[in-house]
């Protein structure tokens, strides 16, 4: 952990790279940073998965391009940079790559400097090394080259290059350029002009390292055709050396089952992070957007006085528990009113405990107590009709849930001649981070996420409170139940409903869908027109077409 600043009266910078946009290639140092720092100060390269991760509440200033494509001037960064640390903050300024690769990291550091602001440089993975990586292509193999360039292709006002080519051909080392898209062409002929061979192999890497990456491999003769034909925009780097011959052979990014996926995770923060993880650990780029929170309702007098009552009640009770988070809120208020569990168990009556699904079964069992009713499907009205059944004539029912609970569970107790108590444990509060939020509502309009996943029907309002009004017929929706997959129906969404409830089921439904061999029908190609891996084919296939009349609600 980063500790505090507490020897300054000002505050402190640290200028940070944040990598070339996979989340996984981010420091560990950075990242701490993310969670510690008062302010960031973030450009336009830092990723829709890297800015997922900062927390919502927290002061984010973005100095990346405005409207109209202008840049944020850089002595105005300066000046926030400085007047944010005058203030006593702990800034991070975080940059794309490595700060000091074409950075101007280094600029910076000198307005701190003469302004006395102390500041620390955390190094990133620079895009130079690690999009050719992506791609297959290491930039230096024994067999072929001994060295390496990094060049930037940003031209002069005037649209010359400042490049010295004779000398670059001399080098016969590997080339990469940064910012060189708009040069491709001067830089081309700037090195056959200087010498090379046309023949020398060459590549364009686009968004290297995000799920959107492509690879157009070629000649340095042929690659600003090829290049053009496969409508190679930025951020993307153009390598030429002979190592590029390699990346027919040892591309593998995108051949990961889930390589070239990008998903939107909707969970409760306190358990989002298992799904993501292993769908990264498939090669998927996973946005997480915690739609919702958890809000204990404590102090919680209606529920004291229901337990209360509860306890002294003879006869059969049950007591139900419909997620896993209810189930740690309830621990949390018996330990708060100091209610000893002997006093619910040992009392009067017989007391047993009903779960909706195996993951609440098992928050219970970790506290010892092995549910006496898990229904076998997930879903609130299966646990009313299979609780109504096995529930003795005249027993007591206490619910113990979210306060905007699903209306399924209660009629078929009612129903029953069974008397329910339905208390509020939580609720749950609408999470949006502002800075995703336009990101997202873009990538789910033109197909740069293939699915949004969703473990409750109030991910799903949650989501459409965060992202806001949009058609929502883009949106692929993998659910967790029946019961939620409903919800999101409501909205337009396209519906996948997981087999059972569980992780490992939406990890198998999203496998199945948009794994390799699954309805991808995009990939990416060697020498020439590289498709678009993976997102956007699942769009092109037909039935995904946004438009049709659909729900379109800011609620929460
Ligand atoms: N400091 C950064 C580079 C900043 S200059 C670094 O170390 O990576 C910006 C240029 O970096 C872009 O024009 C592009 O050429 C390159 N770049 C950054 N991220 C990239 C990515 N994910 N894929 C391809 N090129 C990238």
């Amino acid at each position: 952990m980063i500790k505090q600043n507490s020897d300054h009266k000002t505050g402190k910078v640290w200028l940070a790279g944040a990598g070339p946009g996979d989340e996984g290639l981010l420091t560990v140092k950075t990242a701490e940073l993310m969670e510690t720092a008062d302010v960031i100060v973030y450009d336009a390269l830092i990723s829709p998965e890297i800015l997922s991760s900062i927390p919502a509440e927290k002061e984010a200033i973005y100095v990346g391009k405005h409207a109209g494509n202008h840049p944020v001037p850089q002595e105005e960064i300066n000046h926030i940079l400085v007047r944010e640390a005058e203030k006593g903050k702990r800034v991070l300024r975080l940059k794309g790559g490595d700060p000091f690769v074409f950075g101007r990291g280094g600029e910076e550091l000198e307005v701190l400097k003469e302004a006395g602001i102390p500041f620390e440089v955390v190094p990133g993975i620079t895009s130079s090394v690690a999009v050719p990586a992506y791609a297959g292509i290491p930039v230096t193999h024994r067999d072929h080259t001994s060295s390496f360039h990094v060049i930037t292709g940003h031209a002069r006002k005037d649209g010359t290059l400042n490049i010295d080519f004779a000398s670059l051909v001399k080098l016969n080392g590997t080339l990469v350029f940064l910012m060189s898209v708009a040069s491709m062409e001067k830089i081309l002929n700037g090195l056959m002009e200087a010498g090379m061979d046309p023949q020398t192999p060459a590549a364009v890497l686009e968004r290297g390292t995000t799920a959107g990456q492509r690879r157009v491999t070629a000649t340095v003769g042929t690659l600003k055709e090829k290049s053009d034909q496969a409508g190679i925009g930025t951020p993307a780097i153009i390598v030429a050396g002979k190592v590029c011959a390699l990346a027919g052979e040892l591309h593998w990014a995108e051949d990961r089952i889930l390589g070239g996926r990008r998903f939107l995770l909707t969970r409760p923060r306190q358990n989002i992070s298992s799904l993501a993880g292993r769908l990264r650990d498939l090669g998927a780029q996973v946005i997480e957007m915690p739609a919702i929170r958890t809000e204990p309702i404590s102090p919680n007098p209606v529920l004291q006085d229901a337990l209360e009552r509860f306890c002294l009640k003879s006869g059969e009770k049950w007591l139900v528990f419909t997620s896993p988070i209810g189930v740690s809120v309830f621990f949390e208020q018996l330990a708060e009113l100091r209610m000893d569990l002997r006093k619910l168990f040992c009392g009067p009556g017989e007391t047993k405990i009903a779960a909706i699904g195996s993951a609440t079964g098992r928050a219970l069992a970790e506290r010892g107590i092995f549910p006496d009713l898990v229904p076998g499907v997930y879903s609130a009205a299966e646990l009313g009709r299979e609780l109504s059944a096995k529930a003795g004539k005249g027993s007591h029912i206490l619910i113990a849930r979210a306060e905007q609970g699903s209306e399924d569970l209660i009629p078929p107790l009612t129903a029953a001649g069974l008397t329910v108590e339905d208390i509020s444990l939580y609720r749950t509060v609408c999470e949006v981070n502002p800075l995703l939020r336009e990101q997202v509502r873009e990538m789910l309009e033109n197909g740069g996420i293939d699915a949004v996943t969703f473990t409750s029907g109030s991910t799903v309002r949650g989501f459409a409170g965060a992202v806001g009004e949009m058609d929502y017929s883009c949106v692929r929706a993998v659910c967790i139940g029946e019961q939620t997959a409903r919800q999101a129906e409501k909205y337009g969404m396209q519906i996948e409903i997981a087999e059972e409830a569980s992780m490992d089921a939406m990890v198998e439904k999203i496998t199945e869908l948009f794994g390799r061999g699954g309805s991808r029908s995009g990939k990416e190609t060697d020498d020439g027109a590289a498709g678009r891996a993976g997102s956007r084919a699942v769009y092109e296939a037909g039935d995904g077409k946004c438009g049709s009349g659909s729900l379109k609600t800011t609620d929460c």
